[in-house]
């Protein structure tokens, strides 16, 4: 079905996806072996990327060193943050085909496509593009009495760290790349871009638009292929001298086990179980559809999904019906598809991984208020589910589920709830829900996480700092604190 929704564009650019950028040039995996893409919407496979291994890497990150000594080296702060900016006007002009082939690849709804993960990387790539003539280091007295050969003039640089490898997930794929490749190229670095083995085509395109911006060759490379090989490879190059890795949990850890071997630096963003919680004095004509959104937004595949929504006794049956006929509600269909508001899950090993953690909810005698199963014959789809009679210690209000999948349960104290929405290994995202001033402060404090959302859910912005804490990762995305994470800071002394 989703086939005859392809514009012959964008037909085109999905056949141009066939190739990697190893410095200028676009080849196949030195193997010539390939994977197939799948339209989740459909199962068909839309296109073959080669299936890079270790003889890729190794070039990539060759060319990537090499950008490091070439013209990428002498530009000077200035022109580097005008190629940045030049780089977010390309995808803002090819913005329609970069969210068609997103929408293709991932499944998303074509709108969250465009309006999220398209239109929040040119915001992130504008925001960079301001940082390099920015980056200064600091002239510091010296005091200490018993150092020979002073006075002395001392300071600090700020340099590149390196070659970057950015490894990247399946979910929001541009978003997730343009997020490492921004700073990245704000500091100077050069970089090796991997895609999830699922959603290779709107970084193939982005690819290209780095290339038109003007930015030198080698500093951006990009190379397909699966997590155990290309990523794997990556992690234990010595040539590699940062991972920015988004992903999963056991990935994560794989990858911080793996880079102690080089000792290379790991930045991690990972899942999430964040906790939503509604007061009973909240505005509940906010508070239902903007929770509705913050689980069944990107078919609830976002690391930050409100898939755990503690409701106060007083709003419970409310939010309950609420959320329910919101989520009776949604259409889904191939993200392509303008109608569509929810689109399929990425595959059919995920989906099937979802459907399992409804089932096991069924064992445990949850209720299931809606959706809870398949939709439709083809694809990829699950029904936006919503659970209650959820018990607190569940594997569903305990592990991520990446999936529409929405557990409801209910509380009476304020104690009771915060305790409960600690309880996690993870700490990512939280809501909060209420007209009480001095609670909102006391519990923005008090919850574990890296962002707390007051009367909103998953408002995000360049400028705010984006990570987690506890096992949801280590350090920050879109902020200036994350300039750090690309940069070594070198101290210079000399002796008057
Ligand atoms: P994943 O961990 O399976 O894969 C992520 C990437 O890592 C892919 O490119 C994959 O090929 C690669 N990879 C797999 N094994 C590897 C290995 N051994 N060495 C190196 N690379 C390897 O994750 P996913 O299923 O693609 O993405 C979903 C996960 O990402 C969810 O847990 C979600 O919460 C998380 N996520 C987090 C954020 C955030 O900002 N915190 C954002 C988006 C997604």
């Amino acid at each position: 079905m989703t086939t005859t929704l392809l514009s012959p564009d964008l037909r085109t650019r999905v056949q141009d996806a066939h190739k990697m950028l190893i410095g200028s040039e676009w080849v196949s995996a030195a193997s010539g072996a390939t994977l197939s893409v799948e339209d989740p919407a459909t199962g068909q496979v839309v296109a073959e990327v080669p299936a890079g291994d270790i003889e890729d890497v190794d070039r990539a990150v060759a060319a990537a060193r090499a950008a490091l000594r070439g013209p990428w080296s002498r530009i000077t702060p200035q022109e580097r943050g005008k190629l940045i900016w030049r780089l977010a006007d390309l995808i803002e002009a090819r913005a329609q085909e970069l969210a068609e082939l997103e929408s293709l690849d991932a499944g998303m709804p074509i709108m969250e496509a465009r309006y999220v993960d398209v239109a929040f990387s040119i915001d992130v790539l504008r925001y960079y593009a301001g940082w390099p003539t920015k980056i200064t280091g600091d002239t510091i007295p010296v005091s200490f009495p018993m150092n020979f050969g002073g006075p002395y003039h001392a300071y600090t640089v700020r340099e590149p760290v390196g070659v970057v490898a950015a490894i990247v997930p399946w979910n929001l794929p541009l978003m997730m790349a343009v997020k490492k490749l921004a700073p990245a190229l704000a500091t100077g670095n050069t970089i090796v871009v991997k895609p999830a083995e699922q959603t290779p085509l709107s970084i193939a395109l982005l690819a290209n638009l780095v290339l038109e911006a003007g930015i030198p060759e080698g500093v951006f490379n990009y190379v397909t292929g699966y997590g155990e090989t290309v990523g794997a490879a990556l992690v234990e190059h010595p040539g590699v001298d940062k991972i920015s890795f988004t992903g999963s949990g056991p990935t994560g850890k794989a990858i911080a086990r793996a880079a102690t071997g080089t000792l290379k630096r790991v930045s991690l963003e990972l899942g999430g179980k964040s906790p939503n919680l509604i007061f009973d004095d909240a505005d509940l004509v906010k508070a239902i559809p903007s929770s509705a959104l913050a689980i069944f937004a990107c078919q609830g595949e976002s690391c930050v999904a409100g898939s755990r929504l503690y409701a106060q006794r007083g709003v419970y049956d409310e939010v309950v019906a609420g959320l329910a006929e919101r989520a009776r509600s949604i259409k889904l269909g191939p993200g392509l598809d303008p109608s569509s508001e929810m689109g399929p899950l990425i595959s059919a090993e995920h989906r099937d991984k979802v459907l399992g953690y409804i089932d096991l909810g069924r064992k445990e005698g949850v209720d299931v208020v809606t959706g809870g199963g398949r939709h439709g014959a083809e694809g990829y789809f699950v029904e936006p589910t919503i659970l209650t009679n959820v018990h607190a210690r569940s594997r569903l209000v305990r592990e991520e589920i990446f999936g529409p999948v929405l557990s409801v349960i209910p509380f009476d104290s304020e104690d009771e709830v915060l305790g409960l929405a600690n309880d996690s290994e993870f700490g990512l995202g939280a809501g909060v829900w209420t007209r009480d001033l001095a609670r909102a402060h006391r519990l923005s404090g008090a919850i574990e996480a890296g962002q707390v959302w007051v009367n909103c859910y998953q408002a995000v912005d360049a400028a705010l700092p984006f990570g987690g804490y506890k096992q949801s990762g280590w350090g920050r995305e879109t902020c200036r604190e994350n300039l750090d994470e690309f940069l070594e800071l070198k101290t210079v002394v000399i002796g008057l």
